[in-house]
């Protein structure tokens, strides 16, 4: 389970991190109420997504005065970021800034270990930094049995490039934060930016936490963290709809029916990926028997996500019929119009194939591709991703 920010910030405080003082507000009257009781000149209004890049998108802005904070809630409550719609925003005392540093504690499966990341230019996009510059981020293996003490910290602070007289200040934010990890069975914990402040102080200014549901069991107090109010409204709206969809990072959207089918699609998807760069969007699976509006349900959930770039309908039919499948990928295309700009990749087959192929074929869809084979239709709907 991911946490927001907000959740973040008081798991952070609870364990002695240092944070600045923060109020959760869902309207713009709550907003100015939270700044007076704040004070300063400068508050933060922060939109509360469980999503990065929210400062680039306009989530994250700075108020000098009770009245601005509302204006600002005003414009980011409601706003769409990368596809989470701002229900609440985090009233947040002002940083005088002086430097953005990046630290995390994460699970890393691959090495099968515990592991830091430090960098002393934080406050950016980790991702583009880890790519354009890796040497400036170090990644620093932990024992589990010891986690982060004292000179652990050290360590990390030292291969990071941090000075000697720079080490007493951070070293027991970064243990502070391992306690995090450790005591609330994180398999996140990242802090960016980790900021020094004007009088040198660190503090914790963003922090973002995922916690390990298989230990849930040892957290009773962890369910009160549990979102019931917004989900992701895509993701309702299938389930209602009665799809089985998974929303993943990728851009390739995968319709198919059958769990079976679709995550071997997924595989598929992923490895003819690698060569483009792209990946897998999500898992929706249509079932058996899908008729025609069951799959323009599923074509309209998929196209509606704003990650995804291209789609692939993989479609074996036994009970379902390709023909039902064929119409309502036309179906669904004709009820979009202009709306619909994103390709279709469609492999057919099994039963009633042909009728379904003759339908697509005969709508001659400038969007729609068909391909015959599995893999070639992974390719295909892999390459036009990138595009
Ligand atoms: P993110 O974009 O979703 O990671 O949101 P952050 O909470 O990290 O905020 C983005 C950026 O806004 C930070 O890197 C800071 O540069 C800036 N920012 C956030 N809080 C403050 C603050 O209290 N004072 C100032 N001056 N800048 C802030
Ligand atoms: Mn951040």
């Amino acid at each position: 389970m991911d946490l927001y920010e907000y959740q973040a910030r008081d798991l952070f405080e609870a364990h002695g991190v240092p944070v600045l003082r923060g109020i959760v507000a869902t309207t713009p009257d709550e907003a100015e109420v939270a700044a007076t009781e704040l004070g300063g000149d400068t508050v933060v209004v922060k939109a509360q997504v469980k999503v990065g890049g929210r400062g680039k998108a306009g989530g994250v802005k700075l108020a000098h005065s009770p009245a601005q904070a509302r204006e600002k809630a005003e414009e980011i409550l409601g706003m769409d970021i990368k596809g989470h719609t701002v229900h609440r925003v985090m009233i947040a005392e002002g940083a005088a800034i002086k430097e953005e540093y990046y630290f995390s504690i994460l699970l890393d499966r691959a090495n099968r270990r515990h592991l830091a990341m430090c960098s002393r230019e934080g406050g950016m996009d980790i991702e583009t930094l880890a790519k354009e510059r890796p040497e400036a981020l170090a990644k620093v293996g932990l024992d589990a049995a010891v986690g982060i003490d004292d000179a652990k910290a050290r360590e990390i602070l030292t291969e990071a490039g941090f000075t000697a007289d720079e080490h007493d200040a951070l070293a027991p934010v970064l243990v502070k934060l391992w306690d995090v990890y450790k005591q609330e069975d994180a398999t996140l914990v990242e802090v960016n930016p980790l900021v020094k402040v004007e009088g040198g102080s660190i503090i914790a200014l963003d922090g973002k936490v995922s916690l390990d549901d298989n230990a849930a069991f040892r957290h009773p107090e962890h369910e009160a963290l549990k979102d019931t109010s917004v989900q992701d409204s895509r993701e309702a709206r299938a389930k209602a709809e009665g799809l089985n969809y998974v929303r993943l990072e990728g851009e390739v959207g995968i319709i198919g029916n059958g769990a079976g089918l679709v995550m071997s699609t997924l595989d598929v998807v992923a490895y003819a990926g690698e060569k483009y760069g792209t990946r897998p969007a999500n898992f929706l699976d249509i079932g058996g028997g899908a008729s025609a509006e069951v799959m323009a349900k599923g074509l309209d959930v998929i196209l509606g996500d704003e990650q995804v770039r291209s789609c692939l309908v993989n479609v074996f039919g036994g009970i379902t019929a390709c023909d039902e499948v064929a119409k309502g990928i036309i179906g669904a295309l004709e009820l979009l119009g202009d709306a619909a700009t994103k390709p279709i990749v469609v492999r057919l087959d099994g039963n009633k194939v042909e009728e379904g192929r003759a339908i697509l074929a005969e709508a001659n869809h400038p969007l729609v591709t068909m391909i015959e084979t599995m893999d070639g239709a992974a390719a295909k709907a892999a390459e036009l991703a990138k595009a």
